[in-house]
């Protein structure tokens, strides 16, 4: 059955989508079958692996209102090791007609359960706010949330709002919601000020975060206008080594043995 993992983080531009792609490349690197949901109607996930938002006739948003069952939705593109869910402009309308469903919360978690056993690992990628569409999305990760947090200035703004939503959620709807891991990104190794950022959200998610350290790097912000994962844009880049590095470590974390590969000689 597959572990499930949602990159939630209310505020833009902190990397979520970034991780869900290279994380889930590497992943998928590592043996592992995974699917990428893209519940962002901006749908930054599903054009950076080269799928025009525009051509999706079904998708998350199908899925999530009951129109479709999901499956034949999943785009599956073997060279990039990953499969997705793709995302739609149609998805920003989900977040209105959810209000008035039933079960308006756990929509996405009930509709994703068919295809558990078809994958190891399911990644979904959040919108940049607390609202209806990311607290489905918390709710279907039931392994837990993947904090993505920048190493700039004002990294843990936000934060708080953050936690107290996984809080609240907590309370009212899933008991065992976990902070799965904090994952630091954009470090910029020759400024001050990004190593002090490591320290502090290091003292406000203790033993939450992440070994491993993702730079900023040019690479990961050209891959997606390519449609492809640093792992197929830039393999021997610094930013492909590290995303490789964070796939490992959250293997071992999750007690999955990765197969040696060994050069043909
Ligand atoms: P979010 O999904 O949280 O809004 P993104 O993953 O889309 O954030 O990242 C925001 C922008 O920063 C994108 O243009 C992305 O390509 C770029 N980016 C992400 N990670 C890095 C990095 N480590 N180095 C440089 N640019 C990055
Ligand atoms: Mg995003």
């Amino acid at each position: 059955m597959a572990r499930i993992y949602t990159l939630a983080n209310q505020k833009g531009g902190v990397g979520k989508t970034t991780c869900a792609i290279n994380l889930g490349a590497y992943l998928g690197y590592y043996g592992q079958r995974v699917l990428l949901v893209d519940l962002d109607p901006q749908a930054n996930a599903t054009s950076s692996l080269g799928i025009d938002k525009k051509t999706v006739k079904s998708g998350t948003y199908e899925v999530l209102i009951g129109a479709n069952p999901v499956g034949p939705q999943i785009l599956h593109n073997p060279k990039l090791k990953i499969s997705v869910l793709p995302s739609s402009p149609a998805l920003a309308g989900a977040e209105i007609e959810l209000i008035e469903m039933a079960n308006r919360e756990q929509r996405l978690k009930d509709a994703l359960a068919p295809v558990m056993d078809r994958y190891d690992y399911i990644l979904i990628d959040c919108p940049p706010s607390l609202s209806l569409l990311t607290i489905n999305g918390l709710i279907a990760g039931r392994n837990g949330v993947l904090i993505p947090v920048q190493c700039e200035y004002l990294a843990l703004e936000g934060l708080g709002q953050l936690t107290q939503t996984l809080t609240r959620v907590r309370t009212s709807l899933f008991p065992n919601l976990q902070v799965r891991g904090v994952i630091l990104t954009m470090y910029d190794g020759r400024t001050r000020l990004a190593m002090d950022v490591v320290g502090e959200v290091k003292k406000y998610f203790p033993e939450k975060v992440f070994q491993t350290i993702i730079p900023r790097s040019i690479r990961l912000a050209e891959a997606p206008s390519y449609g492809q994962p640093i792992s197929l844009y830039a393999p021997d880049s610094t930013a492909a080594r590290s995303y490789a590095a964070l796939a490992r470590e959250l293997l071992e974390q999750d007690g999955i043995h990765i197969p040696v590969f060994s050069e043909e000689g």
